[in-house]
């Protein structure tokens, strides 16, 4: 597996494999590695020739300072992992070279950057949006792998693209869980053991909801199921047409999101499921 810590290694490999004919697919991560972006490599390796992983702890999307510097940094794990996972490249650059002196480009989707989990954290998507915009240009992949967990993040990237005429494939992938159900995140790692064993409520208060054949009634039984967790404070819970992101109300006629984070102590958690009719 090639590390590359500057671009210019990565395109002399792009180069190679492009003239060979070989498919390359993209993850791009922050690195502190688990079984979900896993997922996400495994489905790329699945699907090309090469597969091309990033790890880069993007400053641009985090809201609070301490958030960014206490963000788990995990590297030499990271790349056995990639490497056991048959990945062909990784890409650590610099923050430096992501953002050039005198940067000033930004990529904002300008209504999705602003709703949901972006009320909750101003400036979050427009970050992601940027690096991912970056990332994509940097190696050129003909498709890109993204997690479900992320729901708003996957529908900025796909809104995105489309706007920016990328020629990329997007491709979303389901999230992966523990066993009892806490969504994997390179956060958990930071819960307290008490804020670990409640945290599964998120994905319990989904499987609820999903139950309901109403969108007034999945909300109320998020709430009724959250409240109950003295624990975990419901910072947002949004409910999605899927096809639209436009706020989903009444019967459940069509497919909708439905996003939800909380707070355990200063740790916030999201997750999202899918509802189908
Ligand atoms: P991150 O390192 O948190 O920026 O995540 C990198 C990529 O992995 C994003 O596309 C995430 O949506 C995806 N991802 C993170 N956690 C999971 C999970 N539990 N299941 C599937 N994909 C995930």
């Amino acid at each position: 597996m090639l590390i590359c810590r500057r671009i210019a290694e990565l395109d002399r490999a792009l180069s190679d494999w492009r003239r060979a004919g070989e498919s390359v697919g993209l993850v791009t991560t922050m690195g502190a590695l688990h079984a979900g972006h896993m997922a996400l490599v495994a489905a790329a390796r699945a699907d090309h020739a090469r597969v091309v992983a990033t790890i880069f702890v993007n400053p641009t999307q985090f809201g609070d300072p301490k958030d960014l510097e206490t963000y788990p940094r995990t590297e030499a794990e990271d790349l056995a992992m990639l490497k056991a996972a048959g990945v062909d490249a990784v890409l650590i650059p610099d923050a430096s070279e992501i953002y050039p002196e005198g940067d000033e480009t930004i990529v904002e989707t300008t209504r999705l950057a602003g709703l949901f989990h972006g009320a909750v954290r101003p400036g979050h998507f427009r970050g992601v949006a940027t690096v991912v915009c970056k990332l994509l240009n940097i190696a050129g992949p003909d498709a890109a792998y993204f997690g479900e967990k992320d729901y708003q993040q996957l529908a900025v990237i796909r809104r995105m693209v489309t706007d920016l005429h990328m020629k990329v494939r997007i491709v979303g992938v389901p999230t992966v869980r523990e066993a009892d159900g806490l969504a994997m995140s390179s956060r958990n790692v930071r819960l307290t053991p008490e804020d670990r064993s409640a945290a599964p409520v998120l994905s319990r208060a989904l499987e609820a909801a999903a139950g309901e054949r109403d969108v007034a009634a999945m909300e109320a039984t998020i709430r009724r199921v959250v409240g109950e967790e003295p624990r975990a404070t419901l910072k947002g819970l949004d409910i999605v047409r899927a096809d639209t992101f436009t706020p989903a109300e009444g019967p459940l006629t069509a497919p909708v999101g439905i996003m939800i984070s909380a707070q355990f102590g200063d740790v916030l958690l999201i997750d999202q499921r899918e509802v189908s009719p």
